[in-house]
């Protein structure tokens, strides 16, 4: 069944009072970030603390995050909290904090115990960490004596959050008003631990509020909680939110996806062009405009000298920057790209960190191919952006990818994405006809080696087609995924939401 996809505007619906809206995440750039989830609750806040909304956003303050560029303040009615975890109890506090990238306060939770060490997930504790994340943001808005009339989750991590209304806090007339709105930006991973975690989270004694075959099996799996009890659910692109009611992408979640199918909806992601715009992108050595693509080739020359590579006028290089992991199709690169590089003049450098067989592959890459192969394991920012501005083409050939944001900052750098059609890339992305001179990238279907070789042998061909690749570049360039249109979609839905009481 298809999900209902409503793309109207904010002002198609009558004007009306700024909104309170609460912001639960594990991430928000730039604070603390893994991936594009930290991306998108960063803007979404920004958006709406731009438009007048009254918000409040909460995230973990974690061992790894860089203090020193924040000021935090105290808030009285926030100090000495407590929350009972099993037979004991966690004891934390939550500040305000503000950062010089960040145009709005944001709250921290901050409980050393849980919220130690470098890494943000993971350990044998995860699942407490993330309930009490989820528990203090409502026991935040009862001291505030804050209502808000949107409560809006972020994955596994908070997705909690309207299970805990309807329980543990069902009793506080404070969320009388209150719509819950979980965002599925990957159902790829949900939250999963076995139920004998029951008594550490307090659910104990709301068993009939989670799935009774999970509970059977023993397990408790906090997005699928989220999905049975959010009052809206949306994703972060039309085409992932047709995809996921499939087992093929539905990770297990598909049926109880299926039950509410008219509380689904895809609003694709928006770009933060601030951050990700080449004719003011401080983070590249030359800035560079569609009408005017010389910087562009002076970064490609200067990539190619750091990491590594060898310029030859003519040779394409393509980029990669991802996480290294099952979803993101790297099996298709190892599969077809080596011998493509024997047969083929171009070049790769390639950013991300991940699995260990997909790192070991793109090591053994330099050594086969010296002055043509480069990789950079880690997480680097600075490098993401000089990859994008420096690169011709950039591959995403991703097994699933709910909206992605690479391929969309690639279009607007002038570097022809070439993707597979699933998700957000199949949403952002036109296959390009050089009949018609129309589209932006190259897409293919099939998730196999002979898809993705088609693809790069298009794509390489392309290159080769001066005006051809011209026009595709221009037209890349020429894209527009502002979070201006997306956070007003957003908008839209919690005001029908909260008109008509359901989604
Ligand atoms: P996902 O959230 O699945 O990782 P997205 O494309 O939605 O994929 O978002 C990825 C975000 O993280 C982008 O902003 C991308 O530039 C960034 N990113 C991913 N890997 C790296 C890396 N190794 N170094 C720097 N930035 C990275």
């Amino acid at each position: 069944m298809a999900p209902e996809q409503i793309q109207t505007r904010e002002h198609d619906v009558p004007k009306a009072s700024p909104l309170k809206i609460f912001i639960a995440a594990s991430e928000l750039t730039p604070l603390a970030k893994s991936g594009g989830l930290a991306d998108v609750t960063a803007a979404l806040a920004s958006y709406f603390d731009r438009n007048g909304h009254d918000l409040r956003v909460l995230l973990p303050l974690y061992g790894s995050m860089d203090t020193s560029v924040l000021s935090i303040e105290i808030v009285p009615e926030l100090e000495g909290m407590e929350m009972p975890v099993g037979g004991q109890t966690v004891a934390y506090d939550i500040v305000r904090a503000r950062a010089a990238d960040v145009g709005h306060d944001v709250f921290l939770l901050r409980c050393p115990d849980l919220f130690h060490g470098e890494m943000m997930y993971g350990g044998y504790d995860e699942h407490v960490r993330f309930a009490l994340l989820s528990r203090a943001a409502i026991e935040m808005c009862q001291r505030l004596r804050f209502a808000p009339d949107i409560f809006h989750v972020h994955d596994w991590h908070t997705a909690m959050v309207p299970v805990y209304l309807k329980s543990v806090y069902s009793w506080d007339s404070l969320f009388k008003q209150t719509k819950t709105v979980l965002t599925i930006h990957n159902i790829g991973y949900q939250g999963v631990f076995g139920n004998h975690v029951l008594p550490d989270i307090g659910l104990e004694g709301s068993t009939e509020l989670l799935d009774a075959e999970d509970l059977y099996y023993g397990r408790v799996n906090f997005m699928k909680s989220g999905v049975i009890h959010a009052d809206l659910l949306t994703t972060v692109s039309p085409t992932y939110a047709r995809e996921i009611f499939e087992p093929e992408y539905g990770m297990g979640l598909e049926r109880r996806l299926r039950e509410r199918h008219g509380s689904v909806i895809g609003i694709l992601n928006g770009v933060d062009y601030e951050e990700w715009s080449p004719e003011s992108d401080t983070l590249i050595p030359n800035t560079y405009t569609s009408e005017d693509l010389a910087g562009k080739e002076k970064n490609k020359q200067s990539l190619m000298a750091e990491v590594g590579l060898d310029y030859r006028i003519d040779r394409p290089l393509v980029g990669m920057v991802t996480r290294l992991t099952y979803q993101k199709g790297i099996e298709l690169v190892q599969q077809a790209l080596p011998d493509l590089m024997r047969k083929k003049d171009f070049s790769l450098v390639a950013l991300g960190s991940g699995e260990h067989d997909y790192e070991q592959f793109f090591e053994w890459l330099i050594r086969e191919f010296p002055g043509r192969a480069a990789f950079h394991r880690g997480f680097n920012n600075a490098l993401a952006h000089r990859i994008e501005a420096g690169s011709d083409l950039f591959l995403m050939p991703s097994r699933y990818e709910p909206c992605g944001l690479n391929q969309m900052y690639s279009l607007r750098y002038g570097t022809v994405p070439v993707v597979r059609a699933t998700g957000g890339l199949a949403d952002s992305v036109r296959h390009f006809d050089p009949k018609t001179g129309q589209g932006t990238g190259v897409v293919f279907h099939d998730y196999d080696a002979n898809g993705l070789l088609w693809a790069m042998n298009t794509a390489l061909k392309l290159y080769g087609n001066k005006h051809a690749w011209k026009q595709v570049v221009h037209n890349a360039m020429q894209q527009n995924y502002s979070w201006d249109e997306q956070g007003a979609i957003y908008l839209n839905h919690f005001r029908k939401l909260l008109a008509n009481g359901t989604a």
